[in-house]
């Protein structure tokens, strides 16, 4: 659970951070695209397995044009959230989302080399294209077992420049 501990005021809205962890070192870029609190310490998102805590680099990030993996937002009343999210949300806070999801659940999750939106986005037919290669080139889902992803997000990164390593994470 992340600490809801005060930090922005209302006047980060449209602001990158850099969040770094403490255990792997490993660091993601969010952007705020709503008014409200984000905490200083959260969970470590750079690696799926980490169990380290990430602290606020307090907004000093010189380099604007760097793309963000997350976003601290809003959630809207559709939004479904859980107990201690909605005290933290009630108070102000803002909850963190990767940016793009793009509706398959691919979320950056690169700390050494960390993937841009738009690269993915250029990148998801492709990917496609070659996972149904490895399944033998045709493949067909229930609807049902599609929609059934929302538990789940697919984390990758790219390693040495030149191999994509895929892996399945539980949401946190
Ligand atoms: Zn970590």
């Amino acid at each position: 659970m992340e600490k809801p501990k005060q930090e922005a005021p209302e006047a980060f809205k449209g602001k990158k951070n850099i969040y770094v962890c403490d255990a792997c070192h490993g660091h993601i870029v969010t952007i705020d695209v709503d008014a409200g609190v984000t905490p200083f310490m959260i969970n470590c998102r750079a690696h799926p397995r980490c169990k380290g805590t990430m602290r606020s680099s307090m907004y000093r990030v010189f380099d604007q044009d760097m793309a963000a993996s997350h976003e601290w937002y809003r959630p809207t009343p559709d939004d479904c959230l859980r107990p201690g999210e909605i005290e933290h949300v009630l108070k102000g806070g803002l909850l963190l989302r990767t940016v793009n999801q793009m509706g398959l659940g691919i979320a950056a999750a690169a700390s050494d080399a960390p993937v841009h939106a738009q690269l993915i986005n250029d990148l998801k037919e492709q990917l496609l294209i070659v996972f149904l290669r490895r399944l033998g080139g045709k493949l067909s889902l229930p609807v049902a077992e599609v929609d059934d992803t929302g538990s789940e997000t697919l984390s990758f990164n790219l390693e040495n420049g030149d191999t994509f390593n895929f892996e399945l994470c539980k949401k946190h």
